[in-house]
């Protein structure tokens, strides 16, 4: 069942550009609720009136300023018109095509304010189509990751989440718990029963399934969160040895101030990029030098905090010398199973004989590369996208990318346990009816089949206007 929203709201027409800010080839506004045709009459000035159109069918013509009919067009479009409720919002929508220029799509927006719409919140559009039982929330949230996607295999994802993947597993589970749950619920209602909805396959086993398809639905985060949010690498290494340098060179371009003076990176530079459908988050950090003023310190303590936040890190090493204490010293602080080793300036005779320390040390071989010449940055690549340690196999069950659904997945996870504990020991059934209750509320708060004006407040404020 679907959440009302106060009629009031539904009743007022809303209008947004739906394009994104700046000039462009073509500039689309939309404009739903029961008002839209009307809105569009005003503004028409074309060969075919809006009296006479046919649902999604394009019309070309003028469209200008309300309520002064009799000035200059303000720019000629396409127009279409999508009767309710076979629409995204399921209201009646109108959809504008104009030149891209943002001073005409002011200008439209204006004349539909004028002519009786509101401007829109961001996301209102797809909390309408939410209101209107066209999307969960689930898919809602897909559509906000669709549109914010960096990387092809994260774009992919958000699209078959706005396509009901995620929403098709969760419900699935959900009814599952809910059949358990009212055998449970007979049992205790019809003690003298033996009721049996579950085919003979015993509660508890039934529990513990539910309870095991849950929990690798969680734990189907740490690939969702790297696919969707990108893999943050985060670049550490001496003063000198080249990780700005690396970091361009990955990068393909340059943005990273490169100096020469030791202990000139203190802050940390962001790059971000894509590659093998995978978006890259690089961050250069300040060196790890042991004797640094003060405000090298700084800096210090925020790389020791971006090798604790990253999924990677990459340790860059000057190949040409000598390995020292400080180098070992580094090495100690690294993570060896989320470090990659490069041993850059390949290009300059070898000092840096580290490899058997790396091994002792438990990390992985380093890659040579020069940043001056580009050599091995084509490995190196590839390694990150490796480290990365996402499975290649697309299309096995559902993967969640949001910590809100992690979040819920735990709290219907422990509420499984609970459940399971709770018929082990022999408990009162209405125990275990309790925790498998609240099992299913957290599930569906994922899909929204349970909600407040808070929580959608927050999603749809993150998405964009027009959408
Ligand atoms: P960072 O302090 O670790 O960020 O180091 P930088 O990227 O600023 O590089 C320090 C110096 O080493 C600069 O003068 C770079 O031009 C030079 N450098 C960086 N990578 C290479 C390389 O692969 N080969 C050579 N020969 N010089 C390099």
């Amino acid at each position: 069942m679907w959440p009302q929203m106060p009629a009031k709201s539904v009743k007022e027409t809303i209008c947004a550009i739906a394009t994104p800010p700046g000039s462009g080839a073509l500039g689309v506004i939309r404009v739903s609720g029961p008002k839209a045709l009307e809105i569009l009459s005003n503004l028409w000035r074309g060969p075919v009136p809006v009296e006479k159109f046919k649902p999604r069918t394009l019309y070309l013509g003028n469209i200008s300023v309300f309520p002064n009919p009799q000035s200059g067009p303000i720019d000629r479009v396409l127009a279409v018109f999508m009767p309710a409720p076979a629409t995204y919002t399921g209201e009646d929508v109108v959809e504008l095509s104009a030149h891209g220029s943002p001073v005409v799509l002011r200008e439209i927006l204006s004349a539909c304010v004028s002519g009786g719409a509101r401007p829109a919140m961001p996301g209102e559009f797809t909390r309408r189509a939410f209101m209107a039982g066209k999307i969960d929330l689930a898919q809602a949230e897909g559509v906000a990751d669709l549109i914010a996607a960096t990387g092809e295999r994260g774009a992919r994802l958000a699209a078959e989440q706005m396509d009901g993947r995620l929403s098709r597993e969760v419900t699935s589970i959900g009814e599952e718990i809910a059949s358990v749950r009212a055998e449970i619920e007979a049992a205790i209602d019809f003690p003298e029963e033996d009721v049996d909805a579950g085919g003979g396959k015993p509660v508890v086993r039934r529990v513990a399934e539910a309870l095991s398809k849950v929990d690798a639905l969680g734990e189907s985060f740490r690939e969702g969160k790297l696919l969707r949010e990108g893999v943050r690498v985060a670049i550490v290494g001496r003063p000198n040895a080249g990780k700005s340098s690396v970091m361009n060179c990955i990068a393909g371009r340059e943005r990273a101030i490169v100096h020469h003076v030791p202990g000139t990176t203190r802050d940390v530079v962001e790059e971000k990029l894509s590659f093998g459908g995978l978006a890259f988050n690089l961050r250069d950090t300040a060196g790890l030098r042991e004797e640094a003023g003060e405000v090298e310190e700084m800096g210090i303590a925020r790389t020791l905090r971006e090798i604790e936040e990253a999924d990677l890190v990459l340790a860059v090493v000057d190949g040409s010398l000598p390995v020292d204490e400080e180098c070992a010293k580094m090495f100690s602080k690294l993570d060896a199973r989320r470090t990659v080793v490069v041993l850059n300036k390949s290009d300059l005779p070898r000092a840096c004989l580290c490899e058997e320390k790396l091994a002792e040390l438990g990390f992985s071989p380093p890659l040579f590369t020069s940043a001056k010449s580009g050599d091995g940055m084509t490995e190196l690549a590839a390694e990150l996208l490796r480290r990365a340690n996402l499975s290649s196999s697309e299309g096995e069950g559902a993967v969640i990318t949001s910590a809100r659904h992690k979040a819920l997945l735990d709290e219907a996870s422990s509420s499984l346990a609970q459940a399971r504990i709770s018929l082990e020991a022999g408990e009162p059934s209405e125990f275990c009816a309790h925790h498998m209750r609240e099992a299913q509320e957290a599930l569906g708060k994922i899909t929204g089949a349970v909600t407040t004006d808070d929580l959608l407040d927050r999603i749809f404020s993150r998405f964009c206007i027009g959408k």
